[in-house]
């Protein structure tokens, strides 16, 4: 741990051509860069579409942060682009802006198409750039499973310039001919690693296979391992690469503390303990597994603490109402599994908590990068056994952070 707490701070800049830029938080990341790659400071120089421009500042963005200033010239250009940075910095965000901008709105075929691996950020990227496109009249349609197959062809048939889905949905709609793929110009995966990953990769081939031959693709991820990187010279054209090192990869923002527990029945108390500060704003606690989720969420309901669950198994429609909810702030608990890990925006979440280690050190950034969007400060608890402790450090080796064992006064950091 000595080792690790030590790295800290150096070994930054690295091999490629990683500078420093303005934006929020950026004079803290650093990339490693295909040669070439500049950071534009702002969104007036980049040559984006006017009315387009407006809808971004009215979203609310003053300023491209680091990875928007170096990713979304190349991508606008039409590279092949692969990049990687910190979970809540503006990568989804970008994909829907640079989207917006490659569009032909007065040609109502679809475009452009993105894959995510939950039906959930599916439709949170669609709603992006539905606002962030609102002043150019995009239509955008989130192509997802569990919605009713009636609407989503009533849609596409309609006519839209960009689809927001999931691998499967997609894949049907391609199949039986209403989602029209001859004008799709570009494929971004957000979450990449994920969906190239063993559980998506033969669907996205099965995508792939339908597009047009010469396809722009985009990968998107805060992990980008090195056996997925290896795979994208199969079906990517010289991209364009910015990249972070692992150990640039934890932000700064987001303290990580553990709290050992020696044996798994006294999580449940720890947890209890700790039902104030999850509500000091928004919490998001992981489970492994859904039978876990539905046992933790009966238990805690069952000493009257005031949780939300949401997993896989649920109904859709349960699922977007525990989603509603939870967006809104009526709820400020969820228990769930990694099917939060990835991409979901709730800007008001402060806290993680694993009630169970993840079962791989990519899940951890993700999870943890739930709370500290966009620079917020977060703060992500991570409950462990005796027989975990050695994964915990292993993580944090890995990624050359620091995990100290859980503060008295926890809460003042949220
Ligand atoms: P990532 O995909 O990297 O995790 P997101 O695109 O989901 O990050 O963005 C995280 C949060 O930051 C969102 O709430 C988004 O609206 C906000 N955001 C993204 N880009 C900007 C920007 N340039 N200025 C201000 N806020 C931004
Ligand atoms: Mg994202």
């Amino acid at each position: 741990m000595a080792a690790a707490t030590m790295m800290q701070g150096s070994s930054r800049g690295g091999g490629g051509a990683g500078r420093r830029g303005g934006g929020p938080e950026d004079d803290k990341l650093v990339f490693e860069t295909t040669e070439g790659v500049e950071a534009i400071t702002t969104f007036d120089a980049m040559g984006i579409k006017d009315d387009l421009l407006r809808g971004i500042y009215q979203y609310g963005f003053e300023k491209p942060s680091a990875i928007q200033q170096r990713a979304v010239m190349p991508i606008i250009k039409g590279r092949d682009v692969i990049a990687q940075a910190q979970s809540g910095t503006g990568k989804t965000s970008m994909i829907a802006l640079t989207v917006c901008q490659m569009l032909d709105t007065s040609n109502r075929e679809v475009q452009a198409l993105i894959l995510s691996p939950t039906r959930e950020l599916a439709t949170q990227t669609e709603k992006v750039i539905l606002a962030i496109g609102d002043f150019i009249n995009i239509q955008a349609h989130a192509c997802v499973g569990g919605k009713s197959v009636g609407e989503d062809i009533r849609k596409l048939e309609n006519g839209v310039h960009v689809v927001s889905g999931t691998p499967g949905r997609v894949c049907d709609m391609i199949k039986r001919r209403t989602l029209r793929t001859r004008a799709i110009k570009m494929l971004v995966l957000d979450e990449s690693d994920e969906m190239l990953s063993r559980g998506f990769k033969d669907q996205i081939y099965d995508v792939y296979r339908y597009l047009p031959p010469d396809l722009q693709v985009v990968l998107i991820s805060a992990t980008l391992p090195h056996e997925i990187l290896e795979m994208t010279t199969k079906f990517m054209t010289d991209p364009v690469k910015i990249l972070v090192k692992r150990d640039e990869l934890t932000l700064e923002g987001i303290k990580q503390f553990f709290v050992a527990v020696e044996r798994e029945e006294w999580k449940f108390d720890t947890l209890c303990d700790l039902y104030d500060t999850l509500t000091i704003t928004q919490a998001v606690i992981f489970c492994n597994t859904k039978r876990k989720v539905d046992w933790l969420t009966e238990k805690m309901r069952g000493y009257n603490f005031t949780v939300s669950s949401m997993h896989g198994d649920m109904p859709q429609k349960e699922r977007d109402a525990i989603m509603a909810e939870f967006r809104s702030g009526t709820t400020r608990v969820l228990i769930t599994t990694d099917v939060w890990a990835r991409g979901l925006d709730v800007q008001q979440v402060s806290l993680v908590i694993n009630y169970d280690l993840p079962n791989n050190r990519e899940l951890y950034i993700h999870r943890i990068g739930r709370s500290g969007r966009f620079g917020r400060k977060g703060v992500a608890i991570n409950f462990v056994k005796s027989d975990d402790i050695k994964i915990l450090r292993d993580i944090e080796q890995y990624y050359s952070t620091q995990i100290d064992e859980m503060p008295m006064n926890v809460a003042d950091l949220i």
